[in-house]
């Protein structure tokens, strides 16, 4: 066994920042590699995959899993690219290398020293062709890059990793026991194979910091990871929130902010009559309602949410029937900051505008939204803006758009975070109709922005620096009932 040696090139060096992630499987490596990395701005290597290829190509031709000259063989003659996707000799494998039978051959395959030599060679080359990377694995802390800058052993309670890794595999929430006690059989197995194999098993890696996930939301553990990084000077204290043009975006120049001040013509907020809160109601009662046949599931932390007065709601999105979800959690009047694409159809945009919904130019900063924002909160009703801006996908909030930061440290009003699961599960993208499924809605702590330092006229003064933070705030809110509403589960 030659592998166990690390190449110099791969120790770290300055300037660069690496990441080793080891783990059994359903601990969390993936998704928190791959979150880390888009922080860090880095390339993630998920060399589990390259194991898992290897093994499709061996499969495919019939090899036996004992054969290790023909297995080092081919090794060392696949074309194999691991990215995004993973390509074998040129094919997209990306799904395939999921498969019960790879699952079942895989750590045999990856017992063979002579395998590892050629996959730890090539996993060292892409590193060195990098310089700064997230790399997760089994061996990465241990063989492949034992210098480098932060290694993570990331572990989790057995039950807890079958029910993530059955979970993913039926598509929905809450997979059944039984399927949970099948998948967690099969894991133990690898495990036991990983462990105990003679070439580079999984073990913590001298210097690894042990993180445990149960019961800990990506974004958590993520921010551990940071905070490490930080500590060593590898990453800089906070993330850069990067504003980008968009939905109710304050203006580049918001110290002092003239955006709203004073709210042009028209802007001014009158109190709802009786007529149109009895519309609201009812649509409301209907919506909702239909909405609870389809998608059934509760509502937590509504007590958390301010009786009176202003708020901006801030959910996460992931859907494109989040709006109606979200409308569960109060019976007050909720205004939507709605993107103006829906006030094409024009029915569409007047039954909007009745039930106190108004429209944001996506594309830049829209001056006339946030003054009628603004204004909204001034009168004193909850206003909903989907930070995130447009419609993500997966269980990490990243960056946000600055609109509810900027909004709220004007008004002085907190923002209420907000986490959904379940509806992208019930409506993927490009579905044409939404499945049903169960919905959990948590209601976050409400996030107070403090009082802005006024100028001499008492207009609030935003610095983009109090935007960012408050921003880091709200994201951080948003990812902590995201995870609560995806755990409840
Ligand atoms: O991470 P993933 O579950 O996709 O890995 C599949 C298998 O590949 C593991 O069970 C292990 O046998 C093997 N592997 C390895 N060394 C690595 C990564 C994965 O032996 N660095």
């Amino acid at each position: 066994m030659t592998s166990t040696s690390a190449v110099p090139g791969a120790a770290a060096q300055a300037g660069t920042t690496l990441v080793a992630i080891d783990g059994p499987g359903g601990a969390g490596k993936s998704t928190v590699a791959a979150e880390l990395a888009r922080r860090l701005g880095v390339a993630r290597l998920d060399t589990g995959a390259m194991y898992r290829a290897l093994t499709l190509a061996a499969l495919r031709r019939g090899i036996g899993l004992d054969d290790a000259p023909a297995l080092e063989g081919l090794a060392r003659a696949l074309r194999l690219e691991v990215g995004e996707r993973v390509l074998l000799d040129g094919e997209d494998v990306t799904e395939a290398i999921r498969g019960d039978d790879v699952n079942g051959a895989v750590s045999l395959v990856a017992a063979h020293p002579g395998v590892r030599v050629e996959l730890v060679r090539r996993q060292r080359e892409w590193v060195e062709a990098r310089g700064s990377a997230v790399v997760e694995g089994r061996d990465i802390g241990s063989v492949v890059l034992p210098g480098a800058d932060l290694k993570v052993y990331l572990t989790a309670d057995a039950h807890e990793r079958a029910a993530r890794r059955a979970g993913e595999r039926a598509g929905a929430p809450g997979p059944d026991a039984a399927s949970v006690e099948a998948v967690r059989a099969a894991m133990e197995l690898r495990d036991r194979l990983d462990s105990s194999r003679g070439a580079d098993p999984l073990v913590v890696a001298e210097g690894a910091v042990v993180v445990d996930s149960t019961g800990r939301g990506v974004g958590e553990v993520v921010e551990e990871l940071w905070g490490r990084l930080v500590a060593l000077g590898k990453a800089p204290a906070r993330p850069s929130a990067r504003p980008e043009a968009s939905a109710v975006e304050p203006p580049r120049d918001v110290d002092p902010a003239p955006a709203a001040d004073p709210a042009p013509a028209g802007q001014e907020v009158r109190p709802a009559s009786r007529a149109e809160l009895a519309f609201y109601a009812l649509c409301r009662a209907v919506a909702v309602g239909a909405s609870r046949l389809w998608w059934p599931g509760p509502v937590l932390g509504a007590e958390r949410l301010p009786r009176r007065g202003a708020y901006v709601l801030a959910p996460v999105h992931r859907s494109n029937v989040d709006w109606l979800v979200v409308a569960r959690v109060t019976r007050r009047r909720l205004r939507y900051v709605v993107k103006e694409e829906v006030w094409r159809v024009r029915p569409a945009g007047r039954l909007a505008e009745l039930l106190g919904a108004f429209p944001v130019h996506r594309g830049a900063a829209d001056r006339e939204a946030l003054a009628r924002a603004e204004a909204v909160l001034a009168a004193g009703e909850p206003l909903v803006v989907f930070p995130e801006g447009t419609r993500r996908s997966g269980p990490v909030v990243g960056d946000l758009r600055a609109g509810a930061a900027y909004l709220a440290l004007r008004t002085g009003v907190p923002v209420v975070p907000v986490g959904v699961s379940g509806l992208e599960r019930s409506m993927p993208r490009g579905a044409r109709f939404p499945r049903p499924g169960r919905v959990r809605v948590v209601v976050g702590e409400p996030i107070d922005p403090g009082l802005a330092p006024r100028d001499a006229r008492g207009r609030p003064r935003v610095a983009r620096s109090a935007v960012n933070e408050m921003n880091e705030r709200i994201r951080l809110g948003i990812q902590a009932a995201f995870d609560e509403a995806e755990m409840r589960g």
